[in-house]
């Protein structure tokens, strides 16, 4: 497995292979890996010749007081991780070269990044896709692999490349959880045991609403509110957001439409922001 730190050097490996016409597949990830990452790698595996993941933490994407800080690193174990898999390549660029002195262009889908996480986060999802979209300018990948963890920023990510006509397909892969229903999550780290036993609540009200949808269940009002319910039955969890969307634009339903919605909910325990999901329909 290579480790690539520069541009420079990334692009004379990425134009070889190109010479060679091996397919590249990317999975852009800000690190501290685990199964769910995992999983995109295995993906991209199966379906490239080549397999490029990035380890960037994209300052870009962090509000002022977010965790850009605080958020766990660590590159040596990472490496290990993808050693193991038979990655092709680690990128590990640095932020001075990603965003020099004076770097001033950004990229922004409009309304479905104000949305959700986006309203909670505002700049979040222009941070976001103005890293990926540098990064697939860098790694010129054939697919790029991403989690239905965060679902909004998949569907972001496929309408700007849709939008921008850009090159890559891309591939998105459902939710990796533990055994205990959380899903997975760098993050996961911030949470105390009792914290995380509380945050249980986060993937449980979700699966009850799948249910009761399953069972006929179509008032999204009802939906919302028993996810609610259940998310404040933990004193030490508040809702951030819960949201029944539909899943191609994000707006707001009150019916439920089993080929098109998004059942979506963040939660904030103590100091750390939680998100999970269900889909009805293809993303
Ligand atoms: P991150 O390192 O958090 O930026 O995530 C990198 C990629 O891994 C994104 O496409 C995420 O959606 C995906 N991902 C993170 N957690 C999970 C998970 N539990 N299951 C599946 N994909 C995930």
């Amino acid at each position: 497995m290579k480790t690539v730190k520069t541009l420079s050097e990334f692009k004379d490996i990425r134009d070889h292979w190109h010479r060679q016409s091996h397919t590249i597949g990317f999975v852009p990830t800000m690190g501290y890996l685990h199964e769910g990452h995992l999983s995109l790698v295995d993906q991209s595996k199966r379906e490239n010749r080549k397999t490029v993941v990035s380890i960037f933490i994209n300052p870009a994407q962090f509000g002022p007081n977010e965790d850009l800080e605080a958020y766990p690193r660590d590159v040596l174990r990472d490496s290990g991780l993808l050693e193991e898999k038979g990655v092709d390549a680690v990128f590990l660029p640095a932020a001075t070269e990603l965003y020099p002195a004076g770097f001033s262009s950004y990229v922004e889908v409009e309304r479905l990044g104000d949305v959700l996480c986006g309203a909670s986060r505002p700049g979040h999802f222009r941070g976001v896709t103005t890293i990926v979209l540098k990064l697939f300018n860098i790694v010129r990948p054939h697919y790029a692999y991403f989690g239905r963890k965060d679902a909004q920023q998949a569907i972001i990510i496929k309408k700007m490349v849709k939008d921008l006509n850009m090159e890559p397909v891309i591939r998105t892969l459902p939710i990796v959880r533990d055994a205990d229903g959380l899903a997975l999550s760098s993050r996961n780290t911030y949470l105390s045991p009792g914290e995380r036993e509380a945050a249980l609540c986060l993937p449980r009200s979700l699966q009850w609403a799948k249910s009761q949808i399953e069972a006929g269940l179509r008032d999204a009002a009802a939906v919302k509110k028993g996810i609610r319910d259940e998310i404040n039955r933990q004193p030490e969890i508040t809702a951030d957001y819960v949201e029944v969307s539909s899943l191609d634009r994000l707006e707001s339903l009150t019916t439920v439409d089993t080929r098109n919605t998004l059942v979506a909910a963040a939660v904030r325990v103590g100091q750390t922001r939680l998100i999970d999901n269900f889909i009805l329909g293809d993303l």
